[in-house]
C-alpha cells in the first residue's frame, strides 16, 4: 500500500487510515497512536518528537481527535483507539504461525493474565511471553537488559508495550535496533490492562460519543485528574488557535 499523506493536528502527522486498512498493511515497523495527552506531550518533549518522526504508522487513537479533524478541509476518516485495535490485530492473525506477539508492561501477573486470557480465546500460543518491567525501568540499564533479553528468547516476531507514554514509545525506539527479529512494535498503552480484564474499558456508547477518558476518570481519578483537567484541556485552545484561526 502507498501510505496516504498524513494529516497534521498539532506536532503529529497521522495516517488517513481505516482500521481495516491498517489490519491489511500493519507488518512491520512502529505504530504509535496519538490521543490528546501524546499532542500535549509532544508540544514540549523533543525526544518524544523525535520517536513520533521514526514511527512508520501513526494512526488517530482518540475519537476527540477525529472529531476535531472533521472541521479540516482533509478530515480523519475514522479513529482507530489502540486497545480495540490490539484485539482485532491477534484476530485476524490467530492461523498465522509467524506472528508470534511479546507483551511488555502492566504491573507483575497483569501481563500474565492477558496472555492466558489472549491465548485461550484465540485457541493457540499467539502470545509466546509477557515480562512486567520494575517501576523505574526507565532509569535502571539492567532492566532494559532484562527486557530485551526476555523478548529475544520469546522468538517473538510482533512486541506490543503497554508502558504508559511517552515511556514505552522512547524505550521502543531506543531498543528497537538489539531486536532485529522483531518486525512490528506497537506502542498500546493501558491495552494489557484491558485485556487480563484488571481495568475494564469504557461501554461502547461512551467510547462512540468520545467519552472513553471520562470513563477512565471515575476509575483513577486520583491519577487522570491533572493530565485530563489541567494538561490535555490546552488541546482545544491550541487546535483551535492554530487549526482554525491560524490555519496553519
Ligand atoms: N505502566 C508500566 N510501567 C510504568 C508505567 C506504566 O507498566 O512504569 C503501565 C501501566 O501499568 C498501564 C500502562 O502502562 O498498564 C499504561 O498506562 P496509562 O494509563 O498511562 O496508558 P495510556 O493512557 O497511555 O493508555
Amino acid at each position: 500500500m502507498n501510505k496516504p499523506a498524513p494529516v497534521r493536528i498539532l506536532n503529529a502527522q497521522i495516517l488517513p487510515l481505516t482500521s481495516k486498512q491498517l489490519l491489511e498493511n500493519l507488518h512491520d515497523g512502529l505504530l504509535v497512536t496519538p490521543n490528546i495527552d501524546h499532542l500535549m506531550i509532544l508540544e514540549h518533549d523533543d525526544e518524544f518528537r523525535r520517536c513520533y518522526s521514526e514511527a512508520e504508522w501513526v494512526v488517530c487513537d482518540s475519537r476527540i481527535i477525529y472529531f476535531c479533524s472533521q472541521l479540516l478541509s482533509k478530515p480523519l476518516p475514522e479513529a482507530i483507539p489502540g486497545s480495540s485495535f490490539f484485539t482485532a490485530y491477534y484476530t485476524y492473525h490467530r492461523n498465522d504461525p509467524g506472528c508470534r506477539i511479546f507483551l511488555l508492561g502492566a504491573a507483575p501477573g497483569i501481563a500474565a493474565e492477558a496472555r492466558r486470557r489472549i491465548n485461550l480465546s484465540v485457541g493457540r500460543e499467539i502470545i509466546v511471553g509477557e515480562y512486567s518491567p520494575v517501576k523505574g525501568f526507565e532509569h535502571d540499564p539492567e532492566e532494559s537488559e532484562r527486557m530485551i533479553r526476555a523478548i529475544a528468547v520469546s522468538e517473538a516476531t510482533v512486541v506490543a508495550v503497554g508502558l504508559g507514554a511517552p515511556k514505552q514509545e522512547k524505550w521502543i525506539v531506543a531498543h528497537r535496533h538489539r531486536l532485529p527479529d522483531v518486525h512490528l512494535w506497537m506502542a498500546i498503552g493501558a491495552t494489557i490492562d484491558f485485556e487480563a480484564g484488571n481495568v475494564r474499558r469504557a461501554p461502547l456508547i461512551m467510547q462512540r460519543l468520545g467519552l472513553e477518558w471520562l470513563y477512565r476518570f471515575t476509575q483513577e481519578p486520583r491519577r487522570l485528574f491533572r493530565r485530563y483537567f489541567i494538561n490535555d484541556i490546552r488541546f482545544f485552545p491550541l487546535f483551535i488557535w492554530r487549526h482554525l484561526i491560524r490555519r496553519r
